[in-house]
Parts: structure tokens; sequence; C-alpha cells
């Protein structure tokens, strides 16, 4: 790699220059070197960037006040922290889009460019282009319950929107066809524009703003919609929500926003799914949980416990001496994955209730347990139980024993 020059010397200015003729300097530089006065010659290009360089930690006095200290020894990282450090020069100095980008005020803004090499120019590049109206998106949000997402469901929605006018077919113009030439842009949808900056006077192109780009204007409105092309209208719209769908999810539907005026592609439709919380069953992923309230004797005699599930309850064998943390698994009982046929599960959480209040004759009868045998642990006991329920602390593993 060629040797850095010296900013100061890429610029042609002394070390004591001012940050005006600093600016001056690279205004020079930036007219001789531009890419539009030296369409594909590289080397232009080269030194246009290098003057930018120059120009980008010359005029700032931070950046200057480093770079006199430790020249290029820096290397890029030395001028981090400021507005466009760090990584500015890290792949072999500016890009073009840097350069515009980062001295687009000086410039003008990027639009100031017509110019004909690659990534510049915007929406006002010399191409003609199609112009294309769109219609705004319209955005709803749609409850949806766990049922719902197990299934999927199909909905219907009152919808106001923008509709095209039937009477001018959109255009605004009268019976759709009263129209004429834009006078301002003969009918290209562009126009020209000089504008001074400080490399002179510089063309640019953009988006005639009589026509909007349309290169025609009504010469008589539509009457109903007075010009505007368009007119609202309340609207069913049917889309079925697919099975397995997340809260704050966005669907889309194109095409069903609304219409521009005048005519073109109608904007979006977009369906921000929100999901209803269930009262009793909470869902975690594609598994739905659920915290079973067990009394003392059903866990310890076993027995039969009913719980909810997503589509109706379901009755649940429980083994006698089943302890608080257990998880019982209830396989697919949980909600699809969206476009798959994996289904989650139901966990079953199992807590133990201790009753809180009691009467003196219930009292009585849990005392006289104390003195029964198996009714205190052994520390042994709780070992074996504890190594079993451990799952219960370890996030990674929600698993069953
Ligand atoms: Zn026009
Ligand atoms: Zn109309």
């Amino acid at each position: 790699m060629a040797e850095k020059r010296d900013y100061y010397e890429v610029l042609g200015v002394s070390k004591g220059a001012s940050a005006d003729e600093i600016k001056k300097a690279y205004r020079k530089m930036a007219i001789k070197y531009h890419p539009d006065k030296n369409p594909g010659d590289k080397e232009a290009e080269e030194k246009f960037k290098e003057a930018a360089e120059a120009y980008d930690v010359l005029s700032d006095a931070d950046k200057r006040a480093k770079y006199d200290q430790f020249g290029h020894a820096m290397g890029p990282q030395g001028f981090g922290g400021g507005a466009g450090g760090g990584g500015f020069y890290s792949s072999g100095g500016m890009s073009m889009e840097d350069i515009f980008a980062h001295f687009g005020d000086i410039f003008g803004g990027r639009g100031g460019f017509s110019s004909d090499f690659g990534g510049f120019g915007g929406a006002t590049g010399r191409q003609p282009r199609q112009h294309v109206n769109k219609g705004t998106d319209l955005r709803i949000t749609v409850k949806v319950t766990l049922k719902d997402i197990m299934n999927g469901v199909d909905k219907k929605l009152k919808i106001p929107r923008l509709v095209a006018c039937p009477h001018c077919k959109g255009t605004g113009a009268k019976d759709g066809t009263a129209f004429r030439t834009c006078q301002r842009c003969h009918g290209t949808g562009y126009v020209s524009r000089v504008q001074q900056t400080m490399f002179g006077a510089m063309e640019s192109e953009s988006v005639c703003p009589e026509c909007n780009g349309e290169g025609k204007v009504i010469s008589e409105e539509c009457s109903y919609c007075h010009g505007s092309g368009v007119e609202k209208k309340e609207e069913v719209v049917s889309f079925h929500i697919p099975a397995g769908v997340e809260d704050g999810m966005t669907l889309t539907m194109r095409g069903q926003g609304n219409a521009p005026r005048h005519g073109g592609v109608n904007g979006d439709l977009l369906i921000v799914i929100q999901e209803e919380k269930d009262p009793e069953l909470i869902r975690d992923g594609d598994d739905i949980i659920y915290n079973l309230m067990l009394d003392f004797p059903t866990a310890a005699l076993g027995g039969t416990a009913e719980v909810p599930t997503v589509e109706g309850r379901a009755r649940l064998k429980i083994a006698p001496g089943t302890q608080p943390g257990k998880v019982l698994r209830l396989r697919g009982k949980g909600l699809p994955q969206m476009n798959s046929n994996v289904k989650g599960d139901l966990l079953v959480n199992v807590m133990v209730y201790v009753p809180e209040n009691v009467t003196d004759a219930e009292k009585a009868a849990i005392e006289s347990l104390k003195d029964q045998p198996n009714i205190v642990p052994t520390s042994s006991t709780a070992k074996r139980i504890f190594s079993r329920l451990r799952h219960i602390f370890n996030k990674e593993n929600r698993g069953v024993e």
C-alpha cells in the first residue's frame, strides 16, 4: 500500500491554515476532481476521496489536534469517538457513499448530484424511473384466544378504508378520462433543477411537483370524489389467522390497505396479533402451563384431578405420594408450532394446599398425624425427593422426572 500523504499536503495548505482556508482548499479540490467532471477517471476519484478524508480530519478541531500530534500513526481508530470516527476509513479510505453521506450538508444534499456513477441520486437520479403511487398501510389489532391459536381461525372484520372512486376509476378525473399533459414537465413526470452549491451550478432531476410524477394533470375533476380518486368505505375483509401465532406477530395482506390518490397500488393491511390472556392457562411458547392445587389427602393417597386444557377439561390420575413441585406432562396437549405439525405439551405443575385456617377438630387431627411414622420426612427421604425435583430450579430443563 502506498504511503499516506500528509493531509495538509493533500489540500495544499500550510500547517497553520485557518478553518476557512482549509474549507476553501477542499472546495477547490472537490470541484477539480468531482466525479461529474471526471467520469470514469479512477485517479480523479482517488484524489476526490483523498481530499475528502483530509478535509474530514482537518475540518474537525478535535481530529485535527490529534492528527497534528500523532499523524497517520494513530491509524483510523485514533479518530474514533467523534461523529464518523472509528472504522470510517477502515476499508482503505472513504467510499463515495461515505463522502456524500458525511458531507451531505456541504454538497447541498445527495439530491444535489445527478451523477453517472453508481449508487447515488436516490429518487432523483438521471435515469427516468417508473413512478408508482402506493396507498398507505392500514394496521388493525385482532384478539385471539388460545383456542384460536390452537386451531387457527377465520375472521371477518369491517374495516373502514380508502377505496378507488368507482366513478372515475380512481383517477380523480371526470369519467376517468379528463386529463391533459402536464405543462411543467411536458409529460415526463420529472423536472430538472439547477442548484447553486459550493461547487457551482449543479443540475438535478426531481419528481415534477405539478403532477407528482404522473406526467398528466386533471383537466376536469370527478364530481363524486372531488378529484381525490378515493372514497372512504367500510368493507368486510375476511382473513385466516394460522395456528401457532404469537402475541405481537404481524400478518400482512398485500393490497388490502388504502387505495392511493389518483390510482396506483393499494397499501397493505397489517394485522397485529393480540393474545387474550386465559384465566387459567399460561402460554410458554408452544407449551401450556397449568398450576394445579392438590389437597393433601389426594396428594398423599392418590386419586384423580380435573385440569383445564385448551379444548375442554381432562381428568388426570394422581399417584399416591405426589410431591408439590412435580410436573405432570400431557403430551401434545399444548399449542402447534406455526407451519408445522409439532405440538407442545400441557405441563401440570403440582402444588399441595396447606390449610390456612383450621377448626379445633382439624387441628387435633393434624397434630395427631405428627406422631405417625410416615408423616415427618427423614433427611434421607428429603434428599431423595429433592434430587428428583431439582429440575424445577433449572431453567434449561423443565422436563419431568
Ligand atoms: Zn408534471
Ligand atoms: Zn371520482
